[in-house]
């Protein structure tokens, strides 16, 4: 299958022909039709957490599955699904206590990828969805109803519920409360999606884009101000009866925000 390989941090990814193996015990391989960017992806590809290559990386994609592997019985050829980098076995505390994301048991298993030569590739987050296709655990997929196009659907891997996840389960951010939202690239539109649904009082967004500002409202914001303004810190004091934000999410890896 072709993927599109990262052979040398800091340099463009190369489309390239690499092999996938089939699908082992509790694995599934899926025939995917869209994966997004997030800049997970790219800090990977900038080198910034550095990792072995050569390597595959995405991990915010749905398709269909074409393949499942022996003793999986809840995925079946042609269904729609979303693909995550959560492995997660389902039954120890902390997947019990709903924390898959932290569970005890999903260990990394040796990559399905390799250059033709036999060289292994680098599964990036358990996924390496920049490709036409992926096995992961049966555990990282979730099925998708029929009326979610799959590109919409994608972002549901990772940008919706980190973004709405740091509201609901982090920040447990209870109804009237004031949210302010630093960065409204696609996790921080989630978390002002998230907010609103939580019921905020205020839910402010911040950003150095005006154009993003108005992006941000269409998902909820109540308010918008440029981080760049001198009186910054009033604009959100205003709208708060002076005391400011209950929740603050920085959304984005700046040190100055
Ligand atoms: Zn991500
Ligand atoms: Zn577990």
């Amino acid at each position: 299958m072709k993927a599109a390989l990262c052979t040398r941090f800091r340099a463009p990814l190369e489309i390239a022909e690499i092999t996938l193996a089939p699908p082992r015990q509790g694995e599934v391989e899926v025939t995917l039709a869209a994966c997004a960017i997030c800049h997970s992806d790219l800090h990977f590809i900038e080198g910034a957490w550095g990792g072995t290559l050569p390597a595959v990386y995405g991990h915010e994609a749905a398709g269909i599955v074409t393949g499942p592997g022996d003793g999986v019985s809840d995925a079946r050829i042609g269904q729609r699904v979303l693909v995550t980098l959560i492995r997660a076995c389902g039954t120890c505390r902390c997947c019990s206590d709903g924390r898959p994301v932290i569970c005890e048991y999903a260990a990394d298993s040796a990559s399905p990828l390799a250059l033709p030569d036999g060289t292994p590739v680098t599964q990036g987050m358990k996924t390496g969805a920049f490709a036409e296709k992926l096995v992961v655990d049966a555990s990282q997929l979730a099925p998708l109803p029929a009326d979610i196009a799959l590109d919409m659907a994608a972002l549901l891997a990772c940008g919706v519920i980190t973004g709405t996840g740091a509201v609901f389960k982090t920040a447990a951010m209870p109804a009237v409360a004031a949210a302010l939202v630093i960065g409204t690239g696609g996790v921080g539109l989630n978390t002002i999606q998230g907010a609103c649904i939580a019921g905020a009082g205020r839910n402010i967004a911040m950003d150095v884009a005006p154009e993003k500002l108005q992006a941000a409202r269409d998902f909820g914001a109540t308010d918008g101000v440029l981080a760049s303004d001198p009186d910054a810190q009033a604009q959100i004091r205003a709208p708060t009866a002076g005391r400011g934000a209950d929740h603050v999410f920085v959304t984005m890896g700046a040190v100055a925000a």
